[in-house]
C-alpha cells in the first residue's frame, strides 16, 4: 500500500509524526509539496519567505534522496493535486500536520471530505507545528486561553512526546511526475542579508546555540546590539525544526537561560491556540475596543518615514532598517517599532502588520498578527494601554548605541546618549549629520494617544 505525506508548514525529517505514521502503515510512501495557488495570490508568497522556502525544499529532497526517495512537487489548487497524487499513487491514506489558521482549517475539511469521496483517508497529527496542539489546554467553561501566564501554567505541565528520530529509509513510488524544485538562486526583491533555510541549517543552528547561547538567553535575550536570541523562528515558522525537539532539548539542558527560552516557544504556541480559537482575529480586532485609528491618508507621510527607517528615532529606525535588510528583526524592535507605529502615531496595526509580513522571513500569521494586536491593545495583552517611551527603551535595552550605530550608519559618528537623541545636539553640530528631524513629538502623541483612548 502507498500513503501521501502532505507537507505543509513542517518541512522535516526529524519528528514529524505524519511521515512515521505513514511509514508504519504503508510500505511505501509520497512526500508531496504542492505550491499552493491560493496561497500564492495572498500575501504570504513575499520574496524574502519564496526564498528561504526554496532553500528548505532542496534540502528536504536531498535528506530524502538519502533516504531512498525523493519529493514529490506539484502546483495548482491543493486539494485538486493531493486528490490526483493520491490518485495516481493509488494511496489509501493521506497524512497532513493539524494547521492552526482558518485557511489551515478549511483545507482540512476540504481535503478530507474529497478523499473521503474517493475512499481515502485523511489522517490529521497534532503537535507537529506547535509543541502543544490549540485546544489541548483550555480554561474551565471556554474555548482558549485569552491570558499567557495561566496558559503557560497549564502548557507546562502538558506531557510531551520524546522526539522522533529520522526514518532511515522513505521508499517512495519511482513513477510519479514532480515539477522541479524552485531556484534557491532567485533573489529578486529578497533582503540582502537573508539567512538560509532548510532543515540541516536549522538542525545545525540549534546546536550551536544550545551549546553556546541559550545559557545566557534570561539575561541578554532584550540586548538590542547583542544579537543574543536563538534566530530559530524562521525555521519554526517553516518547521525545518520541531517545537517539540526544541522544547525538550532545552529542558534536558537546563538552567534559566533554557527556561526563558522554553517560555518563549510558549508564547508561540499561546497566540496559535488564539488564533485557532479565533480565526478572525488574523485580521479583526481580538477584543473590540472602537480605536479610531488615523486614516492612512492622514498619516502617509509618517506611515512611509516608519517603513523607511527615517522617522528621526534613531532606535525605531534601526530596527526598521534591520528588517529590510536581514528580512528578520530583533523582539525588542519588534515591539518598539509597532508600538510606536500604533501608539505614537496612532495607526491602525494592520498597516503595520502587513507590512512586517512583506519582510519577514518568520512572518507568520499567528505570530505576527497577534503580537501586532498584543501591541496595539486590542489584543491578548493585559496592560493594552501602555506606551513604551523609545528614549527611554533606547537607554535600556541598547545602552551605549552600538544597535543604533549598526543600523544606522549617519549616526555612526556618535556616542550614547547623543546617539539616542540627536535633536538634542546643538544646531551647528546637528547639521553635520544627514538624518531627519522627529517625525512626531513624544509629548503630543502620548497625549493624542490617552484622549483617544479616553484616558486623560
Ligand atoms: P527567541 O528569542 O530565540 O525565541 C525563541 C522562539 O520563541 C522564537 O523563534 C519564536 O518562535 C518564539 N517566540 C519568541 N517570542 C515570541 C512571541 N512574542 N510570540 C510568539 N512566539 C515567540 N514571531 C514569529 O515567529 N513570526 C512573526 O511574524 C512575528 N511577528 C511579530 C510581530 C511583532 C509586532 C512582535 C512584537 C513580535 C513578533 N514575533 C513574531 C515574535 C518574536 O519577535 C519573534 O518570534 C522573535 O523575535 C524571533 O527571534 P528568535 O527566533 O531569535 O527568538
Amino acid at each position: 500500500t502507498v500513503a501521501v505525506v502532505l507537507y505543509t508548514s513542517d518541512l522535516r525529517l526529524h519528528d514529524h509524526p505524519p511521515l512515521r505514521a505513514a511509514l508504519r502503515s504503508a510500505d511505501a510512501v509520497v512526500p508531496l509539496f504542492v505550491h499552493d495557488d491560493a496561497l500564492a495570490a495572498t500575501g504570504f508568497a513575499a520574496p524574502n519567505r519564496r526564498a528561504f522556502l526554496a532553500d528548505c525544499l532542496a534540502q528536504l529532497d536531498a535528506g530524502l534522496r538519502e533516504r531512498g526517495g525523493r519529493l514529490v512537487i506539484r502546483s495548482g489548487d491543493v486539494v485538486d493535486e493531493v486528490c490526483r497524487v493520491a490518485t495516481e499513487a493509488d494511496a489509501v491514506e493521506v497524512h497532513l500536520a493539524a494547521g492552526v489558521s482558518g485557511y489551515a482549517t478549511r483545507r482540512e475539511e476540504r481535503l478530507r471530505r474529497a478523499l473521503e469521496a474517493g475512499r481515502r483517508r485523511l489522517c490529521v497529527h497534532d503537535s507537529v507545528i506547535t509543541a502543544v496542539a490549540p485546544g489541548a489546554v483550555v480554561p474551565a467553561a471556554k474555548d482558549h486561553f485569552a491570558v499567557f501566564t495561566p496558559y503557560f501554567r497549564h502548557w507546562s505541565r502538558q506531557h510531551l512526546r520524546d522526539p522522533l528520530a529520522a526514518p532511515r529509509k522513505v521508499p517512495v513510488p519511482d513513477h510519479l511526475h514532480s515539477a522541479d524544485l524552485p531556484s534557491t538562486e532567485d533573489r529578486s526583491g529578497v533582503s540582502a542579508a537573508l539567512a538560509e533555510g532548510g532543515e540541516m541549517v536549522g538542525r545545525k543552528r540549534l546546536t550551536a546555540w544550545l551549546r553556546s547561547g541559550a545559557a545566557e538567553y534570561a539575561d541578554r535575550h532584550d540586548d538590542l546590539a547583542g544579537d543574543a536570541t536563538s534566530r530559530l523562528s524562521p525555521h519554526l515558522h517553516f518547521g525545518t525544526l520541531s517545537p517539540v525537539e526544541l522544547v525538550q532539548r532545552a529542558r534536558g539542558q537546563g538552567g534559566a537561560g533554557a527556561d526563558a527560552f522554553v517560555r518563549q516557544l510558549a508564547w508561540r504556541d499561546f497566540h496559535h491556540q488564539v488564533l485557532a480559537a479565533r480565526p478572525a482575529a488574523s485580521t479583526a480586532d481580538y477584543r473590540t475596543r472602537h480605536d479610531h485609528w488615523r486614516s492612512e491618508d492622514a498619516a502617509a507621510e509618517e506611515i512611509a518615514a516608519w517603513r523607511a527607517g527615517r522617522t528621526g528615532y534613531p532606535v525605531i529606525d534601526a530596527a526598521m532598517r534591520q528588517l529590510s535588510h536581514e528580512g528578520w528583526m530583533h523582539n525588542r524592535g519588534r515591539l518598539l517599532t509597532a508600538c510606536f507605529l500604533t501608539k505614537t502615531l496612532y495607526v491602525d496595526w494592520r498597516v503595520g502588520a502587513r507590512h512586517f509580513l512583506d519582510l519577514l522571513v518568520d512572518g507568520d500569521v499567528a505570530n505576527n498578527q497577534l503580537n501586532w494586536q498584543w501591541v496595539a491593545g486590542t489584543g491578548t495583552d493585559t496592560r493594552p494601554n501602555r506606551v513604551l517611551n523609545p528614549l527611554l527603551q533606547a537607554k535600556r535595552y541598547d545602552p551605549d548605541g552600538a544597535y543604533v550605530r549598526r543600523w544606522v550608519p549617519e549616526l555612526a559618528g556618535l556616542a550614547a546618549p547623543a546617539v539616542h537623541q540627536p535633536w538634542r545636539l546643538p544646531a551647528d553640530e546637528r547639521a553635520g549629520y544627514d538624518y531627519p528631524e522627529p517625525v512626531v513629538q513624544l509629548d503630543d502623541a502620548l497625549a493624542r494617544f490617552k484622549r483617544a483612548r479616553g484616558r486623560d
